[in-house]
């Protein structure tokens, strides 16, 4: 199931926001504002679909270059 996340304004990573939903309901999913607790910094954020996206499950990307 694609998951949706967040770029942490912290630490710049892409992080999961705990939603996790096909892309046909994201299209759908009205523009929220939401909390979470950010896994990469421990802070908390606040969110809304305007900068989440909705991605495909896989695995953590290899270090970028710079
Ligand atoms: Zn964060």
């Amino acid at each position: 199931m694609p998951m949706v996340t967040m770029r942490c304004p912290c630490t710049g990573q892409q992080v999961p926001t705990g939603l996790d939903m096909d892309q046909a309901s994201w299209e759908t999913l009205p523009v929220v504002v939401s909390t979470m607790r950010c896994p990469a910094c421990g802070a908390e954020h606040v969110w809304s679909k305007t900068y989440a996206r909705c991605e495909p499950a896989r695995p953590v990307d290899p270090p970028s270059h710079p």
